[in-house]
């Protein structure tokens, strides 16, 4: 009998659409959860890294909380951003449209529109409050990650990129 040592950073599967999975419900990240979500944390951005993808929230590899990892990689140069228990504090006036895609729909793209300004309240790492104004292709990956850890968002994300696809496979 062999046992396989997984390195504590490697890659976890990402859930594809319908994984039942998918459609739990993401509860808050507590004081409890703080050893698990820093181990957790390197493996998200590991398995965004390797997909790759500039957003992963963490029911995409069937963990149920609400944690959200982002790096937009502008200029090939890391700048990593994780948001425990993040929350959509305000939206700006105007809508932007832009094709989003999804790593649980690989391949698919949808033009979605969204708030092109955003400021997001979350926790860091040590568990400190903080808040983050964004705007932009930021803005955009925030709402859709956040878009994961909620039910009824989740599933209204998910079925507008898949119709989308129907749409342009038939065109
Ligand atoms: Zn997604």
């Amino acid at each position: 009998m062999r046992v396989m040592q997984q390195p504590s950073d490697a890659a976890l599967p990402i859930l594809i659409v319908p994984d039942r999975r998918l459609k739990s419900r993401a509860r808050p990240v507590t004081p409890a959860d703080a050893a698990a979500v820093r181990a957790l944390v390197p493996r998200l951005f590991r398995t965004m890294y390797e997909a790759p993808g500039i957003g992963l929230a963490a029911p995409q590899v069937g963990e149920m909380l609400r944690l959200i990892v982002v790096d937009l990689m502008r200029d090939n140069s890391p700048e990593p951003r994780v948001l425990v228990n993040p929350t959509i504090l305000r939206v700006g006036a105007e809508w932007v449209l832009r094709e989003e895609g999804c790593l649980s729909l690989p391949g698919m793209y949808a033009d979605v529109t969204r708030p092109g300004e955003v400021t997001v309240s979350y926790h860091d790492l040590d568990g400190k409050p903080q808040r983050c104004e964004a705007d932009g292709l930021l803005a955009a990956c925030l709402q859709h990650e956040i878009d994961h850890l909620t039910p009824l968002r989740r599933n209204m994300l998910l079925r507008r990129l898949a119709k989308e696809q129907k749409i342009k496979a038939s065109a």
